[in-house]
């Protein structure tokens, strides 16, 4: 899979991707992410990247000319058009689920904003999705993006060392993760559950489920929610269907 991330802030990105799991992903060619400067796509002498609203406002907006020479660029070297995503507050909110569906996908581009945002027409233009890390707002898209790109790199194939790796974990089957242990066997007085110690694999298997759907019906009602209806569905001998 390729990822190609267009910004104003390469470095940003690039130190966060040289480091831990992504870091040897990329370095073993299990996926390939390059990061751009939009800046260095600017016509103007003075490399400016963006300018005073229209409208009256404080702040600055970004370009859409340097943002778009940029992905042309990148069309260029990837020989495909890739699936261009704008990291913004008012894109839809990131799931689990749409992370599995673009580690899917063998190429896509993400464009970083900073400032106030980006000139609406090159986003009309060009960008096939807006994704949101969540209601707030940061900064700049360098964060978003990179929650995207670790997101999406964990899934692919050869990154983490066993499937069991993110299948296990919260989100992948809508339940929250079941509490985990380490050594020592007794901290500050506090014992790892005896069943996790006694070798029983179905046991093991049993407690975490039960685990999990404890966590999700206490912290998370609305995922528990979805959750029973999707078992109610698949335990009806119609499958949901009519
Ligand atoms: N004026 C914009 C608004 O109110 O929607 C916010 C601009 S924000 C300060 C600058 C950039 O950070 C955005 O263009 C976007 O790329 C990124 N950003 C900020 N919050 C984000 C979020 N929750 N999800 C994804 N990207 C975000």
């Amino acid at each position: 899979m390729r990822i190609d991330i267009l910004t104003l802030f390469p470095d940003m990105c690039r130190t966060y991707l040289g480091e831990s799991i992504i870091g040897r992903a990329i370095s073993a060619g299990r996926v390939e992410i390059h990061c751009h400067n939009i800046r260095d796509y600017t016509l103007n002498k003075q490399k400016q990247v963006d300018d005073a609203p229209y409208g009256g406002r404080q702040g600055m907006v970004m370009n859409a000319q340097p943002i778009y020479d940029c992905f042309m660029a990148v069309c260029g070297m990837t020989g495909a058009r890739p699936h261009l995503i704008y990291m913004s507050p008012a894109g839809k909110t990131l799931t689990q689920q749409r992370i599995k569906e673009l580690s899917e996908m063998p190429n896509i581009a993400i464009l970083c904003g900073h400032y106030e945002g980006v000139d609406q027409r090159v986003i009309d233009e060009i960008v096939d999705e807006e994704i949101s890390i969540g209601d707030y707002v940061v900064t700049g898209g360098e964060l978003p993006a990179l929650i995207l790109t670790d997101g999406i790199s964990r899934m692919c194939e050869g990154v983490l060392a066993e499937k069991a790796g993110y299948e296990e974990e919260s989100h992948y089957n809508g339940l929250l993760e079941y509490p985990q242990y380490t050594r020592p066997e007794v901290w500050r007085g506090r014992q790892v559950p005896e069943v996790l110690r006694s070798g029983h694999h179905a046991n093991i298997q049993k407690w975490k489920l039960q685990q999990s759907e404890q966590r999700t019906r206490e912290r998370r009602p609305d995922m528990w929610q979805r959750y029973l209806e999707s078992k109610e569905k698949w335990n009806d001998p119609k499958g949901g269907r009519e």
